[in-house]
């Protein structure tokens, strides 16, 4: 590698680093011996230790931008080191990259030159040359630009893996205080014409095999957290909407990291705690893959998570009126609400209870934590362990036994050195 593109690459690379939507689950692209790479055993993540993920090659053609985002690094009034890719650069880089196992595909992001259509067109260019030229069969995502135009978001669809675009600030009003030259409508429009675009070709792939994939890894999005004044009911509120209209696969949350004095920002000493992007992920687990309603998570009267305890074992201790609930007879959907009963605990219970009673002791080699769920739960016994227990007592006693087995597990570890 030449000491230019050494040199460009250190600079781009640490400019894609905020962008934490880069997992490349969902996609199963086969290599049928005439090209290289295969996605469809999946792509291991790294995260590093602030949790960002490092398993791709991550990077921005550009680092140039005509807008001026106060929350972002690339913003044209910041005064950095600048620096621009060729196409040919990045899919060289790529190559090497992955013929030498260091990467297992291609996160690629841009600030913008010129306008929108010119930078997509860079980037699709970048996907096409990797699957036309070098039958490249690594995941490729590629980060769409707001206000491009169908016919470059259909071209970018039709090579790489997933599309994203970000939202970026959760709330309407935030972004038009923070990046007032960009309006909402731009990252609409592209994100609607994918989802009719996923929609049509995943028809079409049922109907003909041979026809090409669209997008199969979905399209996602990724918002700001802690740059603006939103309450965690806005994101999720948002996530929410865009979830069911837009049928994206995946929200990312992160974390603003402060960059800059703008009085329109949080301070530069100021940052958001990781516990706070914690409890979003898991709020938007609980929408996904539990049955929560936002709505029950998060409304006027909890506008904001409890950092403290988790989001599902918060819905629990509000609706005490809930519980206990017969582990040997409630169903899944209830069971699901149970906190310290995941999805596996709770599928195993469904099963298990088929064949006979379940008592204290299966819960427990089912893998439940008992530690949690004994508050909320009756099983062949009575109601042993939440007589009349108050949502203030409940959290207590839960909130000491986490903390003690933490200062147990703490104190293990350090007598390993
Ligand atoms: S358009 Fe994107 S890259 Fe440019 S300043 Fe705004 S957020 Fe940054």
């Amino acid at each position: 590698m030449s000491e230019r593109v050494r040199e460009k690459l250190n600079i781009l690379a640490d400019a894609a680093k905020y962008d934490v939507s880069c997992s490349s689950s969902g996609s199963n692209r086969k290599n049928n011996n005439k090209g290289l790479g295969d996605t469809g055993g999946g792509i291991c993540h790294t995260y590093t230790e602030d949790g960002r993920c490092v398993s791709l090659l991550k990077i921005l053609l550009t680092n140039f931008c005509i807008y001026d985002c106060a929350y972002c690094v690339t913003r044209k009034s910041n005064d950095i080191k600048r620096a621009a890719f060729t196409v040919q650069e990045v899919v060289d880089l790529t190559m090497n990259f992955y013929r030498r196992n260091y990467i297992e595909g291609l996160f690629l992001s841009s600030g913008i030159f010129k306008n929108a259509d010119y930078t997509m067109e860079r980037l699709v260019q970048v996907a096409k040359k990797l699957r036309t030229e070098h039958k490249f069969n690594g995941y490729i995502h590629l980060k769409s630009i707001p206000g491009a135009s169908d016919e470059l978001m259909h071209e970018a669809g039709l090579y790489a893996d997933r599309l994203s675009i970000n939202i970026e600030i959760p709330t309407e009003s935030g972004l038009k205080l923070l990046a007032p030259e960009k309006n909402r409508k731009d990252m609409i429009a592209p994100m609607n014409y994918l989802k009719e675009e996923i929609i049509a070709k995943k028809e079409e792939k049922r109907l003909f095999k041979k026809a090409p994939m669209f997008a199969p890894a979905g399209q996602s999005t990724q918002m700001i957290i802690g740059a603006g004044k939103e309450t965690d009911r806005d994101i999720m509120y948002t996530a929410d909407k865009f979830y069911r209209g837009f049928q994206l696969k995946r929200v990312y949350y992160s974390g603003y990291v402060p960059i800059s004095n703008d009085s329109r920002l949080p301070g530069l000493g100021s940052s958001v705690p990781m516990v706070r992007e914690n409890r979003l992920y898991q709020t938007d687990w609980l929408m996904r893959f539990y049955g929560f309603n936002v709505r029950e998570l998060l409304n006027d009267a909890n506008p904001h998570l409890d950092l403290e305890i988790d989001p599902k074992l918060g819905w629990a201790l509000r609706n005490l009126n809930c519980f206990p609930i017969d582990i040997n007879k409630a169903d899944l959907h209830l069971i699901l609400r149970v906190p310290g009963i995941g999805m596996q605990s709770a599928h195993k219970i469904i099963s298990a209870r088929k064949f006979h009673k379940l008592s204290w002791e299966h819960l427990k080699k089912i893998g439940v934590a008992l530690n949690r769920a004994k508050y909320f739960i009756i099983c062949n016994s009575n109601e042993m362990e939440r007589r009349d227990l108050t949502e203030t007592k409940i959290r207590q006693f839960i909130l000491a036994g986490s903390e003690s087995k933490y200062l147990k597990n703490s104190i293990q570890q350090l007598s390993l050195f």
